[in-house]
Protein backbone atom coordinates (compact mmCIF):
# COMPACT_ATOMS: atom_id res chain seq x y z
CA UNK A 1 0.00 0.00 0.00
CA UNK A 2 1.24 3.02 -0.89
CA UNK A 3 0.14 6.69 1.16
CA UNK A 4 1.17 10.15 0.04
CA UNK A 5 1.31 12.73 2.01
CA UNK A 6 0.77 16.40 0.36
CA UNK A 7 5.01 18.02 1.12
CA UNK A 8 4.58 21.62 0.24
CA UNK A 9 4.22 23.44 3.69
CA UNK A 10 3.11 22.19 6.90
CA UNK A 11 3.61 19.35 9.19
CA UNK A 12 4.82 16.69 6.64
CA UNK A 13 8.10 14.35 7.99
CA UNK A 14 5.13 14.27 10.81
CA UNK A 15 2.60 12.41 8.82
CA UNK A 16 5.10 10.38 7.09
CA UNK A 17 6.77 9.00 10.28
CA UNK A 18 3.32 8.49 11.86
CA UNK A 19 1.77 6.33 8.65
CA UNK A 20 4.95 4.50 9.68
CA UNK A 21 4.29 3.37 12.84
CA UNK A 22 0.86 2.77 12.32
CA UNK A 23 1.90 0.36 9.15
CA UNK A 24 3.89 -1.53 11.93
CA UNK A 25 1.78 -1.02 14.93
CA UNK A 26 -0.67 -2.97 12.55
CA UNK A 27 1.36 -5.31 11.09
CA UNK A 28 0.87 -4.19 7.37
CA UNK A 29 3.70 -3.36 4.35
CA UNK A 30 3.44 -0.01 3.14
CA UNK A 31 5.26 2.83 2.92
CA UNK A 32 4.36 6.98 2.73
CA UNK A 33 5.91 8.96 0.46
CA UNK A 34 6.58 12.53 -0.21
CA UNK A 35 4.37 14.55 -2.81
CA UNK A 36 6.01 17.39 -4.20
CA UNK A 37 4.60 16.93 -7.71
CA UNK A 38 1.71 15.69 -9.48
CA UNK A 39 3.51 12.64 -10.91
CA UNK A 40 3.66 11.54 -7.35
CA UNK A 41 0.41 10.98 -6.81
CA UNK A 42 0.58 8.10 -9.22
CA UNK A 43 -0.90 4.75 -7.78
CA UNK A 44 -1.80 5.82 -4.43
CA UNK A 45 -3.97 3.97 -1.83
CA UNK A 46 -4.52 7.38 0.21
CA UNK A 47 -3.62 10.90 0.35
CA UNK A 48 -3.28 12.97 3.22
CA UNK A 49 -3.53 16.54 3.44
CA UNK A 50 -1.43 18.29 6.76
CA UNK A 51 -1.51 20.96 8.94
CA UNK A 52 0.06 23.97 8.29
CA UNK A 53 -1.13 27.64 6.71
CA UNK A 54 -4.08 26.35 4.33
CA UNK A 55 -3.85 29.39 2.40
CA UNK A 56 0.12 28.62 1.62
CA UNK A 57 -0.93 24.60 1.19
CA UNK A 58 -3.97 25.50 -1.15
CA UNK A 59 -2.52 27.84 -3.31
CA UNK A 60 1.39 26.09 -3.32
CA UNK A 61 -1.36 22.70 -4.54
CA UNK A 62 -2.88 24.91 -7.49
CA UNK A 63 0.66 26.20 -8.47
CA UNK A 64 2.30 22.75 -8.33
CA UNK A 65 -0.79 21.48 -10.51
CA UNK A 66 -1.16 18.78 -7.34
CA UNK A 67 -5.10 20.56 -6.62
CA UNK A 68 -6.73 19.37 -9.53
CA UNK A 69 -4.97 15.61 -9.23
CA UNK A 70 -6.29 15.65 -5.41
CA UNK A 71 -9.30 16.62 -6.70
CA UNK A 72 -10.04 13.91 -9.16
CA UNK A 73 -9.01 11.18 -6.87
CA UNK A 74 -10.63 11.88 -4.18
CA UNK A 75 -13.59 11.85 -6.70
CA UNK A 76 -12.77 8.46 -7.77
CA UNK A 77 -12.63 7.32 -4.79
CA UNK A 78 -9.57 7.58 -3.43
CA UNK A 79 -9.35 8.09 1.04
CA UNK A 80 -8.26 11.52 1.67
CA UNK A 81 -7.40 12.53 5.03
CA UNK A 82 -7.39 16.31 5.97
CA UNK A 83 -5.58 17.33 9.90
CA UNK A 84 -5.98 20.75 10.56
CA UNK A 85 -5.62 23.34 7.27
CA UNK A 86 -5.84 20.13 5.35
CA UNK A 87 -9.34 20.11 6.85
CA UNK A 88 -9.83 23.66 5.62
CA UNK A 89 -8.57 22.63 2.50
CA UNK A 90 -11.02 20.17 1.99
CA UNK A 91 -14.06 21.90 3.02
CA UNK A 92 -16.61 23.39 0.97
CA UNK A 93 -17.40 26.83 2.25
CA UNK A 94 -15.37 28.99 4.09
CA UNK A 95 -15.35 31.78 6.66
CA UNK A 96 -14.71 35.75 6.08
CA UNK A 97 -10.94 35.47 6.42
CA UNK A 98 -10.83 32.68 3.83
CA UNK A 99 -13.07 35.04 1.33
CA UNK A 100 -10.98 37.80 2.01
CA UNK A 101 -7.39 35.89 1.34
CA UNK A 102 -9.46 34.38 -1.47
CA UNK A 103 -7.77 30.82 -1.02
CA UNK A 104 -8.70 27.75 -3.01
CA UNK A 105 -10.59 25.19 -1.51
CA UNK A 106 -11.08 21.83 -2.76
CA UNK A 107 -14.77 21.58 -2.01
CA UNK A 108 -14.30 17.99 -1.31
CA UNK A 109 -16.47 17.95 2.12
CA UNK A 110 -19.76 19.26 2.52
CA UNK A 111 -19.04 21.32 5.46
CA UNK A 112 -18.06 25.09 6.27
CA UNK A 113 -15.28 25.70 8.43
CA UNK A 114 -14.12 28.72 10.48
CA UNK A 115 -9.85 29.22 10.81
CA UNK A 116 -8.74 29.61 14.01
CA UNK A 117 -11.71 28.79 16.03
CA UNK A 118 -10.58 28.23 19.25
CA UNK A 119 -9.73 32.10 19.85
CA UNK A 120 -6.02 33.75 20.72
CA UNK A 121 -5.74 33.13 24.33
CA UNK A 122 -6.59 29.13 23.37
CA UNK A 123 -4.53 28.90 19.89
CA UNK A 124 -2.74 26.11 21.00
CA UNK A 125 -3.69 23.66 23.58
CA UNK A 126 -4.24 19.60 24.00
CA UNK A 127 -7.35 18.07 25.22
CA UNK A 128 -8.94 14.64 25.81
CA UNK A 129 -11.33 14.19 22.90
CA UNK A 130 -13.68 10.98 22.82
CA UNK A 131 -13.98 9.93 19.36
CA UNK A 132 -16.10 6.53 18.97
CA UNK A 133 -14.80 5.02 15.61
CA UNK A 134 -11.25 5.02 17.56
CA UNK A 135 -12.96 3.26 20.55
CA UNK A 136 -13.27 3.85 24.05
CA UNK A 137 -10.17 4.87 25.18
CA UNK A 138 -9.40 8.86 24.77
CA UNK A 139 -7.46 10.21 21.92
CA UNK A 140 -5.34 13.06 22.64
CA UNK A 141 -6.02 16.00 20.03
CA UNK A 142 -3.38 18.40 20.30
CA UNK A 143 -5.23 21.71 18.70
CA UNK A 144 -2.65 24.51 17.14
CA UNK A 145 -4.64 27.56 15.72
CA UNK A 146 -6.97 24.73 15.28
CA UNK A 147 -9.69 25.38 12.50
CA UNK A 148 -13.94 24.03 13.22
CA UNK A 149 -16.91 22.83 11.35
CA UNK A 150 -19.61 25.44 11.67
CA UNK A 151 -21.89 23.45 9.85
CA UNK A 152 -22.20 19.89 8.08
CA UNK A 153 -25.08 18.98 5.12
CA UNK A 154 -25.11 15.83 3.01
CA UNK A 155 -24.01 12.78 4.30
CA UNK A 156 -21.51 13.93 6.48
CA UNK A 157 -20.68 12.42 9.56
CA UNK A 158 -19.76 14.08 13.18
CA UNK A 159 -16.50 11.75 14.46
CA UNK A 160 -15.33 14.38 17.28
CA UNK A 161 -16.24 17.26 19.00
CA UNK A 162 -15.11 19.36 21.64
CA UNK A 163 -16.32 22.46 23.78
CA UNK A 164 -19.45 22.22 21.01
CA UNK A 165 -17.46 22.48 18.15
CA UNK A 166 -17.01 19.51 15.76
CA UNK A 167 -13.51 18.92 14.93
CA UNK A 168 -13.74 15.58 13.14
CA UNK A 169 -16.18 14.75 10.12
CA UNK A 170 -15.97 12.17 7.70
CA UNK A 171 -17.84 11.71 4.09
CA UNK A 172 -17.57 8.80 2.24
CA UNK A 173 -13.84 8.19 1.56
CA UNK A 174 -12.88 11.61 2.92
CA UNK A 175 -11.94 12.58 6.73
CA UNK A 176 -10.83 15.45 8.54
CA UNK A 177 -9.82 16.21 11.66
CA UNK A 178 -9.14 19.95 13.46
CA UNK A 179 -6.42 18.89 15.51
CA UNK A 180 -3.16 17.12 14.82
CA UNK A 181 -2.53 13.10 15.25
CA UNK A 182 0.45 13.27 13.66
CA UNK A 183 2.13 14.54 16.79
CA UNK A 184 1.26 12.12 19.26
CA UNK A 185 2.57 8.29 19.59
CA UNK A 186 -1.32 7.17 19.46
CA UNK A 187 -1.30 5.48 15.89
CA UNK A 188 -5.49 4.95 15.86
CA UNK A 189 -6.81 7.60 13.70
CA UNK A 190 -4.02 6.84 11.05
CA UNK A 191 -4.59 3.12 11.50
CA UNK A 192 -8.52 3.86 10.81
CA UNK A 193 -7.38 5.55 7.76
CA UNK A 194 -5.04 3.29 6.57
CA UNK A 195 -8.08 0.89 6.77
CA UNK A 196 -9.90 2.82 4.45
CA UNK A 197 -7.37 2.72 1.99
CA UNK A 198 -7.38 -0.81 2.13
CA UNK A 199 -11.10 -1.35 1.63
CA UNK A 200 -10.91 1.04 -1.44
N1 LIG B 1 -4.72 28.26 11.41
C1 LIG B 1 -4.20 27.55 10.28
C2 LIG B 1 -4.97 27.87 9.00
O1 LIG B 1 -6.00 28.45 9.07
C3 LIG B 1 -4.25 26.05 10.52
C4 LIG B 1 -3.35 25.69 11.64
C5 LIG B 1 -2.77 24.32 11.55
O2 LIG B 1 -2.86 23.64 10.54
N2 LIG B 1 -2.10 23.93 12.62
O3 LIG B 1 -4.51 27.54 7.96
Amino acid sequence: MKIGVIGLQGAVSEHIEAVKRAFSKSGQRGEAIWIARPEHLEGVDGIIIPGGESTTIGKLMQITEIFDVVKRLALSGVPILGTCAGMIVLAKRGDEQVAKTRQPLLGLLDISVVRNAFGRQRESFEADLHIPVLGEEPFRGVFIRAPAVKEIWGDVEVLAEFMGKIVGVKQGNIIAVAFHPELTPDTRLHEYFLKMCRKG
